[in-house]
Order: C-alpha cells, then sequence, then structure tokens
C-alpha cells in the first residue's frame, strides 16, 4: 500500500535567476511521482530578477511557491523560513545552484519512508573547490568538532531531508545565531548518511566570501559550547605557572647573581606575549558578549516582503 505523504523542497536563492530555471527541470520530473508536493524557493534579496523568474514559475506551477526577503539576511535565515513555510510530512532542503543533485531526493525520501527522521548528505568531492576552499572547510569541521564536541562530518552541508517532527523543533528553536548544520546534529533523532558527488555550480559564482565562511566559522565554534570561554582558565594557568618560574629566577638573580639591569628581551616577550594572549581571550569573550546583546534585542530573524504561501 503506498502512504500518501507531502514532499516539501525548500530552496534558499540569492541572484540565482539562471539557475532556477535549469534546476527545476531536473527538480520536478523527480517529485513528479509522489502523491503531493511543495517547492518553496526563499529569494534572499536578491539584486537580479531572481524574483520575477520565480514569479512566473509560480503562475505556470501553483506547487512552486516564493517567500521574499525585504533584504539579503542570508543563507541561514533563508533555510530557517523556508523550514518555517513548509507544511510538507518531509523537508528537504538544497542550494539553487545545482550543486546539490536533484536525483538524490528520491534516495533520501526512500531513507526517510524506511523509518530515518534525518536523511543528511556527505559530499565526496567538489569539483568546484580550490585549494583555499578545501583547507579552509576542512579546519572548519575540525575546529566545530573540537569545541562543539559534536562530530560534525566533514563535508555536510545544508542539503538534507527531515522529518516533520525534526523540522518542528528546528522552527520551534528560538536563538538568532543560526547553525543549522550542528543544530540538527545537537538535535539527535535517527540519522542516516547518504554520499554524494558534489556537481559544478552551474550560472554565477559561490557568494560564500572568505570572511563569510570565517564569520560562520566563528559562530560554529562559539554557538555550541562555552569551550573556549574554559581556554581562558587553562592558558591563565599555564601563564602563570611560567611567570612563578620566572619570578623565582629574578629574584635568585638579584640574591646572587648580582646583574639585574640586562633581560630587555624576556620583559619585551612577556609583554608582548601577554599582550596578545589577553587581547584574544578578550576577543573571544567579547563574541559571547555580543551574541547575548543580539539575543537581546529579540528582533525579527528575517522580513518579508512577498509571498505565495502563508506560514504554517
Ligand atoms: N544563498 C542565500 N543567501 C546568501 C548567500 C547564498 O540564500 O546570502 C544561497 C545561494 O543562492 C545558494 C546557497 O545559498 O542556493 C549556497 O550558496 P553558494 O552557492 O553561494 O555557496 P557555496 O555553494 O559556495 O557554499
Ligand atoms: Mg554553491
Amino acid at each position: 500500500m503506498m502512504k500518501k505523504f507531502k514532499v516539501s523542497v525548500v530552496i534558499p536563492a540569492y541572484n540565482e535567476a539562471e539557475n532556477i530555471n535549469p534546476l527545476l527541470e531536473r527538480l520536478l520530473p523527480v517529485l513528479q511521482p509522489y502523491n503531493d508536493y511543495e517547492v518553496i524557493f526563499v529569494d534572499d534579496g536578491s539584486q537580479d530578477n531572481s524574483l520575477d523568474v520565480l514569479e512566473r514559475c509560480h503562475q505556470e506551477n501553483d506547487k512552486i511557491h516564493y517567500v521574499s526577503f525585504s533584504r539579503n539576511f542570508g543563507h541561514q535565515y533563508a533555510l530557517r523560513a523556508g523550514i518555517e513555510y513548509a507544511s510538507g510530512d518531509c523537508v528537504i532542503s538544497m542550494d539553487a545552484d545545482l550543486q546539490h543533485p536533484p536525483e538524490l531526493l528520491t534516495d533520501m525520501i526512500n531513507q526517510w519512508q524506511e523509518g530515518y527522521d534525518v536523511v543528511y548528505t556527505i559530499r565526496q568531492d567538489t569539483q568546484d573547490a580550490g585549494i583555499l576552499k578545501k583547507t579552509t572547510s576542512y579546519l572548519f569541521y575540525k575546529i566545530f568538532s573540537f569545541f562543539s564536541g559534536l562530530k560534525l562530518p566533514q563535508g555536510t552541508a545544508d542539503f538534507r531531508l527531515l522529518d516533520r517532527k525534526a523540522a518542528n523543533v528546528l522552527a520551534s528553536m528560538q536563538e538568532g545565531n543560526l547553525f543549522l548544520r550542528g543544530m540538527v546534529f545537537w538535535m539527535g533523532f535517527k540519522q542516516k548518511a547518504i554520499l554524494y558527488k558534489a556537481e559544478k555550480r552551474f550560472k554565477g559564482t559561490s557568494s560564500y566570501t572568505l570572511s563569510k565562511m570565517v564569520a560562520l566559522a566563528i559562530l560554529g565554534a562559539t554557538s555550541f559550547s562555552i569551550k573556549p570561554l574554559r581556554v581562558a582558565i587553562y592558558l591563565g594557568l599555564l601563564i602563570a605557572l611560567f611567570g612563578g618560574l620566572f619570578t623565582a629566577y629574578v629574584l635568585y638573580q638579584k640574591l646572587f647573581g648580582g646583574s639585574v639591569i640586562t633581560g630587555w628581551a624576556s620583559l619585551m616577550s612577556v609583554v608582548l606575549v601577554l599582550g596578545g594572549v589577553q587581547l584574544f581571550m578578550m576577543g573571544i569573550i567579547g563574541e559571547y558578549i555580543g551574541m547575548i546583546f543580539m539575543e537581546t534585542k529579540r528582533r525579527p530573524k528575517y522580513i518579508v516582503q512577498k509571498t505565495t504561501i502563508l506560514k504554517q
């Protein structure tokens, strides 16, 4: 007996006018066999004519919807909005640039039907990625795993299926500093990984600049634990220990050694190292205070200016 269910596909799109139709050409045949589906594009304040393209798509096929932001709020917020607007029994998120092959959705839905609540994907290799992107992405997963204590597998992106109950959990999380990848792992449930080969971005260029990636990495490292703050305790203890030993040496020199005027080099290095360490730790503390500051404002996470679908 074929169970009836609805599939939601959520696609954040920022300046993807040239990719939307080629994506739909591959995606719709994959979704056709299912009883009911919806495709929700989240236009993240695109400056090109993405919105016009989406409007036309919606007029041709009323299963295709869009939610358009008043400005660019960022990929993570677009994803979150899509999950909030989606009404399917499962919610699949994917990129608009065809790097996430639509054909994989069949596999994801099958695994979900087998009883998994989260089906996430692991990128095998990226034809697109240069050495810089590969290295930063490697460091990113390492740093995140170290600080969060969550074993986020290398190469997981926001290409995954969420069961309705997992989607509800994500939509109910009120935090403003979004790092969905980590939150999905933190959440638990029955999770299953499937592997895929990432394709080349169809048109346009990646809008994840190095500075956006660094910001995401810092957010990932700091928003899941207070481990970075604890680094201050260990670092402080270590430096105090060295300080104690050095003081003993200085006292010994003063009492028994005679000359104590020499030592400009050691003095300078102590001042410089200590100054650096203190600034670094203040930066980390500042990062946390900044997050508290942002959270206390309780601003909306995104602002919708136009939509073809109502929030659930
Ligand atoms: N994206 C978005 N808002 C942004 C940047 C990107 O919604 O501010 C979307 C973009 O349209 C794409 C996905 O997020 O569907 C991934 O972005 P991109 O391809 O630029 O990143 P990369 O694949 O290089 O990580
Ligand atoms: Mg991409």
